[in-house]
């Protein structure tokens, strides 16, 4: 089987031109002995609003691989797909996100519940497990609840994890299921269930994406208690290493977190805590890379803060359009939207402290990023004018795109 490194990293790049950029940034950490594998991801969604295809992201990836000369692993991800979409990625892919979040909440036929507590009666005692002070505790009832809830879901899984299996063979790519897009979170001994059941389906899981406690809203910071954040993050590890011995996991198992980029308040605490424990972690910032892409050209001027200010007049005028696929990991006050015109009067080095997520500055606007964010659909429309302007300020781009990648992710998360 295919076996993911124990630290990697989802890179998302929507346009397919920072490649090189991001790689160069796990190159640097490299070097300083930091060791991230790099996994280019795109969803079915993003490439529908790009109108790019999967095989797109593989070539990319290939291209800066040779060009920069990286010989330790990468993969490119099938990202969030379903059985809908997954055909498609199968060729070009060797790391599959299947996204069963869709699936929570329909109930599995009821003999396979009762099936699936009559093999894991251990789940309706109390679990000891290393790690957690008290044992899991489930009654009977909170056991089948929890299986009423996430059995169809892991089935679907099972289905997909099947479909990719006939196509390409067993092992030849690796495996996460993913549950982080749905709104209510999946506790520690939620986790504990759906494990069983993801072993139990023969779904050689190495990646699983918990959605954790707080808001994971897109580019902007985590929003929750931190410290209520890292005791259930701590647990989910302790629940994932114990369910690796229990149910003959993959060795490789780890979580993965879907970041929605940049949550900075939470990386001390995801950093101690797989220290501590010694495990992996899947870390997805994806989207952080537009943003840095729009900061550059913001910055260089001329043509380039003409396509900001653009994107974000446009962006403010289809705000409903642009913001409803991604109602649940958003968050933006319109009011505190400025008006096109006053964006309009700012120039480069305005236009990218409102951008750039740096608290500490008077002008950083978190839900102009995050709308931004969202709009990466505006300068896909723009087509080659978007990408012109991308090589013409090729080196700032890339520069941004690395140093972001670099200092503000990889170190703050990897030790
Ligand atoms: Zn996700």
């Amino acid at each position: 089987m295919i076996s993911i490194p124990k630290y990697t990293m989802g890179v998302g790049d929507r346009f397919g031109r920072q490649g090189e950029a991001q790689l160069s940034a796990m190159i640097a950490a490299r070097k300083d002995g930091i060791e991230v594998c790099p996994v280019w991801n795109k969803s079915f969604r993003e490439h529908a609003i790009i109108h790019t295809e999967p095989p797109s992201v593989r070539a990319e990836a290939v291209a800066a691989v040779a060009a920069l000369g990286w010989d330790a692993p990468y993969f490119v991800d099938a990202d969030h797909i379903n059985l809908n979409t997954v055909d498609g990625f199968i060729a070009s892919s060797d790391f599959f996100t299947l996204d069963v979040a869709d699936a929570i909440g329909t109930s599995a036929d009821s003999g396979d519940v009762d099936a699936f507590l009559a093999r894991h009666r251990e789940l309706c005692a109390p679990v000891a497990i290393e790690g957690i002070g008290a044992p899991v505790t489930l009654s009977e009832e909170r056991a089948r609840a929890i299986a009423e809830k996430y059995l169809f879901a892991v089935q679907e899984a099972g289905r997909i994890h099947q479909r990719v299996v006939d196509a390409r063979g067993a092992g030849t790519f690796v495996t996460e299921v993913s549950m982080d897009e749905t709104p209510e979170p999946q506790t520690p001994d939620e986790l504990l269930v759906i494990l069983a059941a993801i072993a139990d389906e023969g779904i050689p899981a190495q990646t699983i994406a918990p959605r954790f406690s707080g808001r994971f809203n897109k580019g902007v910071d985590y929003v929750g208690e931190v410290p209520a954040f890292e005791r259930e993050f701590r647990a989910d590890l302790a629940v994932v290493a114990h369910a690796v011995k229990a149910y003959g996991l993959p060795q490789t198992l780890k979580l993965s977190v879907h970041s929605g980029s940049d949550k900075f308040s939470i990386y001390p605490c995801i950093a101690r805590a797989i220290q501590a424990a010694g495990t992996g972690l899947h870390l997805k910032t994806a989207g952080t890379t537009w943003l840095e892409e729009l900061i550059g050209l913001a910055e260089a001027g001329g043509e380039g803060l003409a396509i900001a200010r653009e994107t974000y007049r446009s962006a403010l005028g289809r705000f409903d359009e642009l913001c409803t696929p991604y109602a649940d990991v958003i968050d933006i006050d319109p009011a505190k939207l400025p008006e096109p015109d006053a964006v309009d009067a700012w120039d480069g080095p305005r236009f990218a402290e409102a951008m750039r997520h740096d608290p500490s500055c008077p002008h950083y606007n978190p839900d102009l990023r995050q709308l931004l964010h969202v709009g990466y659909k505006v300068a896909a429309e723009m087509g080659s004018r978007y990408l012109d302007a991308l090589e013409v300020h090729r080196e700032e781009v890339a520069h941004h795109v690395r140093e972001n990648l670099l200092e503000r992710h990889i170190r703050a998360v990897f030790p």
